[in-house]
Formats: C-alpha cells, structure tokens, sequence
C-alpha cells in the first residue's frame, strides 16, 4: 500500500519507519528544510546543545524496539546517578526535592500545615464526574500548596503549561488511572511497590533519563538515514482531498492510498476542514504553549564546580520569571560540554508567560542571567550563549480534550486509511510518539 506521513517531526518519522519497515511504500513530507521537529541539537564548539528534549525515560519498551530496528543500540547515553537530585526554588532559595516519603515529611519543602495535609490523602473526597484540571484533582487529594508548589511546578517543567487549565485525564493519564483504580494515590503506590512495579517517587518520574552520545538528534538522523530520498525536506503539504478510495496531497501534487497526518493538531485540523468540518473544529481546539529556551555556557570555575543534579523548577508566584533551568552538562557528564566548563539550560515562557517568547534575544538572555543569579548566585558572564523558541511548540491539554478527540475519532472512522499521530493528542513525550508507532512495526 502507498503511504504519505505530513509532518517529519519524531511521530511522522517512527510512522514512515514502521510502515516501511512492513514493506509499505512511503513518503515523508516535512514542511521545514530539516526533520525531527522539535528535537534538535545543536553542535557547536564542543557543546551539544538541546533545542527541545535532552532524553526520554528508559521506561517504555517500543522506544528501545525503535531503537533495537535502527541499530543504534551503542550510541544510548544515560543520564549520571547524580542526576536524579532535583530541585526546587521555593522562599528565595533551592531546596532538594525529597525522595523518599520520610525524607519529604522532614523537608522545608512545605509548610508543616501543607506537609500534614498531604497525609490526609487517602481520606481525600471522591473525583468529580467532570473532567477535572491538574490543578482542581491535586487540591482535592493532597491539599492547595502542594498543588501550588509541588504539581504546578511539576505542570510547568512537563507541558510548560498552566495547571488550572490542563485535563489530568488527558495530561497524565496514570494518575488518573491509579486514583481510579485504588481510590488513592498512597493506596495505589503501596500496591505498586507490592506487586514490584513501583519507580520513581516525589522528586521525580519513575525511570533513568537516556538520550544519545552526540544528543537526540541521533534518533532523528538515523529515522531520516532508514527513510534516505523517502523523506522530502522543504515540502509543506497544503491541502488534502479524496480522489477515488484514496487521497491528494496538495503541494507536493502527491497521490496515496492512506495518509498519517503527523503534523501539529491546528495544521491537521485546516488540512481536514474542506473535508470534515467538525472534527477539524475539535482538533483545532488543541492550543499550544509558547517556550524559549536559554542555553548558556560557563567555566566550571565560574560556578566553583559541576552544579549538582539534574536541575531545578520554580513554581509560579515565587519569584522567578524562568520555569526553571536544566544542568546539561551534568546530567550527561562528559557529553553535552567540553571538559572542564558547564552547560545550562533555561526554559522561559509557557502557558501563563505566552509573550514571553515574542521577547528579543537580549532582553531573553538578560532575564536568564537575572534568575540564574537569584536561584544560584550564577554572577558570572557566560562564556557562550544559544536562544531557541518554540511558538505554540508544546500542545495543552484542556478540559474537554478527551472527550473531542474521541469525537473527532467517530467522525473521522468513516476513513480508516487516515491516521492522526504525534504529540497534539495522547502523550507529549518523545516515549509517547514512538509508542503510537510501533503498533505499525512488523513483528
Ligand atoms: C523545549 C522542549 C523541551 C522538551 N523536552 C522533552 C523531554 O525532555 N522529553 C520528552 O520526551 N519530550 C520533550 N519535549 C516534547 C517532545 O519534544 C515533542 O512532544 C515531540 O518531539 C513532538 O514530536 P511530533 O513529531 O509530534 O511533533 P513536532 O516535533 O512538532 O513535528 C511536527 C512536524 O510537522 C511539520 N509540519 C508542520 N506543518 C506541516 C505541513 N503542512 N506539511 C508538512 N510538514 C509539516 C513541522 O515542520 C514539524 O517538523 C520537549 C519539547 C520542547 C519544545
């Protein structure tokens, strides 16, 4: 059968890979003069500097099956044991995010109050019928300031979005699921690390960081290497229509019997609108959140050493105009800087700062250094200095979105040969895109 994918970010690559690892025929069109969409790394004087994602966790099998099928098994990095220390800056100064429940309960994280409170949860009230934000279901069951501090801060480093407008159900489905299941989140882990499937803990997701040797940019180079003359760069597809039992891709002028539409949801929702208006009007529904990101380079000196763990997050209304800052280099010692000097990674923007990413690189760079100096103390020139921006680059999953996707999937089942994929729809992660696909991959 004769396939075309629009769009060659991470999903529209894993989609043409297994169809045409099924023995398909497949062309992916990519709009821009590069694939991979947002995963970059940018290579330049012996800094691999991540544009978007620095790794995805270790945890989901069809990543590895990807990864296994490309044979670039060798090249997997992992992320330093020291990088499962994160932090958070709370009251004008970091604090280590605690990982074990002792370790919370002592921490200054909290207010004692806020602390007690998280211990009423298993006697917190039952969920609502509606589809409930992040924000609403974290009050409920831990209390108002962990939802202000901890799940609002945890909001903004996932999805760099607002937690009073993103659906738990649609965002992070496991929660949702656990409290579903057990009827608490503490029932639900208790019974995870009974049955043995429990990971993680409170400062952060279960599953160990992994990325590439020479940064994710490895995954997407050897997508596009399997795919070769397959993928066309610099080839927006501008309109779609039915001809006999199969499609017309305008701009390319591309005939095929079934289409993956792996491109943002607003573009698939205008691709879709001649067609079928109302699923297009759900699928235009899914926003996205505007980031930038500040990469900056330092002498270790300047800092009086690797700074220590994975990075920090900085909740709303504490202070900080940057979501929070990643500590590249030590998180994958030895590969993302030159010896003996440090990369930092600072997110600016999301869903509660949408201008922020209109700001010029200047004023961008300046307010980096500005919080870097008040979280850390960072004074220092930076030696180097990279600024990337992602406008809507992150979809938001509001309230609602399950239940409009599930629409825009009945009004669209009259066509089994369209497919919709990538990260506007069922998970955000790089993880979630390459598990979409590899139901596609032959056996
Ligand atoms: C700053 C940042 C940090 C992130 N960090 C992480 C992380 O650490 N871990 C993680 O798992 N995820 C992370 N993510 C999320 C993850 O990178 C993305 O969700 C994932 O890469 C999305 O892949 P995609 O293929 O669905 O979409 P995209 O990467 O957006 O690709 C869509 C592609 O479609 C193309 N396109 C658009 N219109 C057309 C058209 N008309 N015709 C043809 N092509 C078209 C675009 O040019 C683009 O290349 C991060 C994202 C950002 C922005």
């Amino acid at each position: 059968m004769k396939w075309a994918v629009v769009g060659g970010g991470i999903a529209g690559l894993a989609h043409g890979f297994a169809l045409l690892s099924r023995g398909h025929e497949v062309t992916v069109f990519e709009a821009a003069p590069r694939s991979g969409g947002n995963i970059r790394t940018e290579r330049d004087g012996g800094y691999s500097v991540e544009w978007g994602p620095n790794g995805f966790l270790d945890n989901v099998p069809a990543t590895f099956e990807f990864v296994r099928r490309l044979g670039i098994g060798e090249s997997l990095l992992c992320s330093s044991d020291a990088a499962r220390v994160r932090w958070l800056f709370r009251r004008g100064r970091l604090l280590r995010l605690p990982e074990s429940p002792p370790a919370f309960f002592a921490s200054p994280l909290l207010s004692p109050f806020g602390r007690a409170r998280v211990l009423l949860e298993p006697l917190a009230r039952g969920r609502p019928r509606h589809d409930e934000t992040v924000h609403a279901f974290a009050s409920r069951r831990i209390g108002r300031e962990a939802a202000d501090v901890l799940v609002s801060a945890m909001v903004s480093g996932v999805f760099a979005g607002d937690a009073r407008r993103l659906s738990l159900r649609s965002a992070f489905p496991k929660m949702h699921a656990m409290e579903a299941a057990h009827g608490s989140l503490f029932r639900a882990l208790i019974a995870r690390r009974r049955a043995g499937t429990a990971r993680g803990g409170p400062a952060g997701p279960g599953g160990v960081l992994t990325s590439f040797r020479g940064g994710m940019e490895d995954l997407v180079a050897a997508f596009a290497a399997r795919l070769g003359e397959r993928l066309r760069l610099s080839t927006p597809v501008t309109g779609l229509s039915r001809r006999r039992d199969g499609w017309v891709l305008d701009g390319p002028g591309e005939e095929a019997e079934g289409v993956v539409l792996a491109c943002p949801a607003p573009v698939t929702s205008r691709l879709l609108r001649p067609l079928a208006p109302e699923a297009a009007a759900r699928l235009g529904r899914v926003r996205g959140a505007s980031i930038a990101v500040v990469g900056l380079a330092f002498d270790e000196a300047a800092l009086g050493g690797p700074p220590a763990g994975f990075g920090f997050l900085a909740p709303p209304g504490e202070g900080l105009r940057i979501l929070g800052c990643l500590f590249d280099s030590s998180v994958y010692p030895g590969h993302r800087a030159p010896p003996g000097k440090v990369l930092l990674r600072a997110m600016i923007g999301g869903a509660l700062d949408p201008g922020a990413v209109d700001l010029d690189d200047g004023a961008l760079l300046a307010t980096a250094r500005a919080d870097l100096r008040k979280a850390m103390g960072l004074r220092a020139d930076p030696e180097r200095h990279w600024i990337f921006r992602f406008p809507r680059g992150i979809p938001q999953y509001e309230p609602g979105h399950g239940l409009r996707l599930a629409e825009a999937a009945r009004m669209l089942a009259p066509w089994p040969t369209l497919r919709l994929a990538g990260n506007s729809y069922r998970g955000i992660s790089v993880n979630s895109c390459l598990e979409e696909a590899a139901p596609l991959l032959p056996a």
